[in-house]
């Protein structure tokens, strides 16, 4: 068997379209246009190329786009009132601060000081506490962007065995607690977890997000399942993913590959944030 590989440059765009034809519906009934507000600490190059990602993507969707670029010498105190400045701002619908931030900042302090009406990341704890709810606000972009490849692909989630391997804040959990919300049962792994390979090997619906290259082989997957790889690790064949993707091919159902899969869909979900937030604040529909 050869899996289906989905293709999440072609769902990406898709959303991206419809956040476009919704960006001019909105503007067109009065409401302002909606605006991004990135700041970024530092010259870190790394962030530079993500943000002018998302800059440039505002911009195709017909929205705004501001940046703060403060020294790489700031306070977190002088962060924090860049953050509430930008947070009283009326003109501006979404905050991102790009992480990592330098060592004298603490990025809990700087996440938890955004407005959670602007947190377009999603990180906030209320939105995480929203999440954790089920009642979601604010939803982190890429496992939104998880969810919104699921729903397109028409992966029945109901009842289903759904593994998540990895339990962090910006990923693990909130793809868990989306699944969850979806009525699949859901099982997290993490670093702790006793015979990696047999748990991921009972799921239907398996999502990686490790940040180890190839960490999933095979004997990880379930004949005819969905595989979901978060994965992006650099190395020297290239941008690779958590999952050894030649083999899990010959198993799974479908797969997302690396790169090319969840990566095109992070900033597409920053676009839906952005207008949720607008529409939010504008007490337009959502
Ligand atoms: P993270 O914060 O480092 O979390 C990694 C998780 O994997 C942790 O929960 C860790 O367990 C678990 N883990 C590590 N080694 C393991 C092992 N050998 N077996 C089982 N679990 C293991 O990473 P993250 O931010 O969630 O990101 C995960 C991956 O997704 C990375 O490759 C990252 O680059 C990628 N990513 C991609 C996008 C995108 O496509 N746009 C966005 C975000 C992240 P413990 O909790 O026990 O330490």
């Amino acid at each position: 068997m050869s899996a289906r590989v989905i293709d999440g440059k072609a769902i990406a765009a898709a959303v991206r379209e419809r956040v476009r034809g919704e960006v001019a519906e909105h503007v067109a009934a009065g409401a302002p246009v909606p605006t991004l507000a990135t700041v970024i600490v530092g010259d870190d190059p790394a962030s530079e190329i993500y943000v002018a990602n998302k800059h440039r993507a505002c911009e195709e969707a017909g929205m705004g786009s501001i940046h703060h670029g403060p020294a790489a010498s700031t306070s977190e105190a002088e962060l924090l009132e860049l953050v509430a400045d930008l947070g009283a701002d009326d003109g501006v619908d979404g905050i991102l601060v790009q992480l990592p931030v330098p060592d004298q900042i603490s990025p809990d302090a700087i996440v938890a000081a955004i407005d959670p009406a602007k947190d377009v990341d999603g990180l906030t704890p209320l939105n995480a506490g929203l999440l954790a709810h089920g009642t979601p606000g604010l939803v982190p972009c890429t496992p939104a962007g998880v969810f919104e490849i699921l729903r397109h692909e028409g992966v029945e989630l109901e009842g289903a065995e759904a593994v998540v391997v990895g339990r962090s804040k910006l990923v693990g959990v909130p793809v868990a607690r989306l699944l969850l919300g979806a009525n699949a049962t859901v099982t997290i792994c993490h670093s702790r977890t006793r015979d990696l390979a047999a748990t991921c090997a009972r799921a239907d619906v398996l999502v990686a997000a490790v940040g180890v290259p190839g960490l999933l082989g095979a004997e990880a997957i379930k004949p005819g399942a969905v595989v979901i790889d978060v994965g992006t690790n650099r190395t020297e064949d290239g941008l690779r993913g958590d999952v050894d993707f030649e083999a899990a091919t010959e198993v799974a159902w479908a797969i997302t590959p690396v790169p090319g899969g969840v990566g095109p869909m992070t900033i597409a979900m920053l676009l839906v944030n952005t207008l949720q937030a607008a529409r939010a604040r504008s007490g337009s529909p959502a």
